[in-house]
């Protein structure tokens, strides 16, 4: 008799082989359970089965859960659209940030990070598509962003994220091409970055084939959102 496999389980096999056809280590990319409208049950129920890594779009709510499940001392990401007014609670209670996208916002986390913790891990967040409603840093932008974290002590440059128009998965190819492109331009200046912050549910095996190390999930582990 056959068991079906957790959504958890389905996707850690899904990443490895996709690693595997891609000719890079299976345990090379890490798997960000992004748990936004899902409650913190669904979290702790998940990390039960060894998930670790959390991601989350709304400060508030994000706070709430991480508040939660603080006995389990999970490592959460933040990747929602980031306002000014908002950054003292995620410097406070985040790992990561993968949607730096402005100065001022990258300043003020610095600022707010609690002087006992570790500096927080920022990607910069690029705007792929180009599209002036979308966040992320303009390309040409992006450089003197990063430099710009870089000589912040609160912060810690880690690497690059996007986001491309969800349409499909080949042609967001491109998209994650170039990012793979700018960290590697990058690095012969900063070695220390690592971190290359794309896929989702619908695009994660062309990300990880293009190089992602970390890969932002919902919807393939929690089902659909409200
Ligand atoms: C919601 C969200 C995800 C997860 O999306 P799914 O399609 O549900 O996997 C990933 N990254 C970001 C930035 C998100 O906002």
């Amino acid at each position: 008799m056959q068991t079906t496999p957790s959504g958890l389980e389905a996707v850690r096999t899904r990443i490895a082989d996709a690693c595997r056809a891609a000719g890079r280590d299976p345990a090379g990319g890490t798997l960000v359970a992004v748990s936004k409208q899902h409650p913190a049950e669904a979290v702790r129920a998940l990390a039960g089965q060894g998930q670790r890594d959390f991601g989350e779009n709304y400060v508030n709510e994000a706070v709430d859960k991480i508040r939660a499940l603080a006995d389990l001392e999970l490592c959460w990401h933040f990747m929602g659209p980031l306002q000014s007014n908002k950054t003292r609670d995620v410097a406070a209670h985040f790992d990561w940030v993968h949607s730096v996208d402005r100065a001022r916002v990258a300043r003020r986390l610095s600022e707010q990070r609690p002087s006992g913790m570790d500096p927080l891990n920022v990607c910069i967040q690029i705007n792929s598509d180009g599209e002036p409603d979308k966040s992320g840093v303009d390309p040409d932008g992006a450089r003197e962003l990063a430099e710009l974290v870089q000589a912040l002590p609160g912060l810690r440059l880690r690497g690059l994220m996007a986001i491309p128009r969800a349409d499909a998965a080949d042609r967001n190819r491109a998209a994650f091409r170039n990012l793979a492109m700018t960290l590697s331009h990058w690095r012969s200046t900063m070695p220390e970055l690592d971190a290359l912050s794309m896929g989702m549910s619908g695009d994660y095996d062309v990300a990880i084939e293009e190089g992602a190390t970390l890969i932002r999930l919902g919807t393939a582990l929690f089902g659909a959102r409200g």
